[in-house]
């Protein structure tokens, strides 16, 4: 249930209706808008309480339920795009964000050739894999702490933000310390001990879009991240699996516009692991900038015929940079820039 107070209400009347609602047993999230204040009353019960318990009270514009499952998520909560600030970087306002790098830390040398390379290109923030979801137990699993490490190190050398994933919910203290942004894998999308823990955390998070997973079921899971108090979520569409199998994933280009429409929160778009290959990638970069996305997860690699990970779709030093200056006439084209 979402109250809406009138413009101008003051702090006693949005009081009222957060006393009520804990009166009752539900928990409140506020929106503090620039214009006027939002409380979403939450609770598996809310859909049995008459809307007149909040629509009497002082201050009270209106009180409307919101059918669809997700609620924090939603622009019925939040009219406005949030952004997410990642040091200084804004991730959702005008500029496109740039995350560019290898799938995993492989070594010193590699990740530290990785990132004055994308860097170089025009890159924002770096992406590397220090634990790597893998489907087979005998693939490699990443570095885990050493891999950490090695992206502090270079965090620090090059001055550049680094996104790396969280597969266990024990972890989240322990990367946040190494790490800018936190990316919550395809597979682990509803894994809702992780989702729980990371909305403890106050750490930006990228959410990337379950592959078997409607819109509905993903902003569901950001509600997760949301309700812990967690409102640094950027989320990010990588393909899904449809019966087409000419592309590792189908990129769902439908569901930034449809993103946009419901939800408040910034989306990004992973190229890579849509294409699987990297022939493919700088088209559906593209695509995604135009049909309005904040930002691109792009794997690169400094050799990638060497990768111990993704190497076919990462694309190569040389294509990254060409990439990078192909967008920047379509991210004007829309008004927006890298
Ligand atoms: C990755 O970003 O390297 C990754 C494993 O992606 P996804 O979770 O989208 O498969
Ligand atoms: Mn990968």
């Amino acid at each position: 249930m979402i109250v809406e107070m009138r413009a101008g209400s003051t702090s006693a009347e949005i009081d009222d209706v957060v006393e009520r609602a804990k009166s009752l047993g539900l928990e409140v999230q506020l929106n503090l808008g620039t214009e006027r204040t939002v409380v979403a009353i939450l609770g598996s019960n809310t859909g049995q309480l008459p809307t007149e318990t909040f629509a009497v009270l002082p201050g009270v514009d209106s009180v409307t339920r919101i059918m669809k499952p997700y609620k924090l998520a939603s622009r019925e909560f939040k009219s406005e795009n949030s952004t997410v600030s990642v040091n200084g970087i804004e991730i959702g306002g005008k500029q496109i964000v740039i995350i560019a790098g290898p799938c995993a830390v492989e070594n010193e040398t590699q990740i530290n050739e990785a990132a004055r390379l994308v860097q170089e290109a025009g890159a924002h923030i770096l992406r590397g894999g220090a634990f790597k979801p893998r489907t087979s137990p005998f693939s490699f699993q990443g570095l885990e702490k050493t891999g950490l490490e090695l992206l502090a190190q270079v965090r620090e050398k090059f001055g550049i933000p680094v996104i790396t994933e969280v597969v266990d919910p024990h972890d989240v203290g322990l990367i946040s310390k190494y790490a800018d942004i936190l990316q919550v894998g395809s597979r682990n999308m509803q894994n809702f001990a992780l989702l729980n823990s990371i909305g403890k955390s106050k750490c930006p998070v990228v959410l990337k879009r379950g592959f078997s997973c409607t819109v509905t079921e993903w902003l569901t899971a950001a509600d997760y991240l949301l309700a812990g108090g967690n409102n640094q979520v950027i989320l990010c569409e990588r393909g899904i699996r449809t019966f087409e199998d000419s592309a590792r994933f189908s990129l769902d280009i439908c569901s930034i516009p449809v993103i946009k429409r419901f939800s408040h929160l910034p989306i990004i778009v992973d190229p890579s692991h849509a294409a699987g290959h990297h022939l493919m990638v700088p088209s559906l970069a593209k695509a995604a900038l135009a049909a309005g996305a904040d930002g691109l997860l792009i794997e690169v690699h400094p050799n990638p015929k060497e990768a111990l990970v993704d190497g076919l779709q990462s694309l190569s030093p040389a294509n990254f940079t060409k990439l990078m200056t192909e967008l920047e006439p379509i991210a004007k084209s829309i008004d927006r820039h890298i």
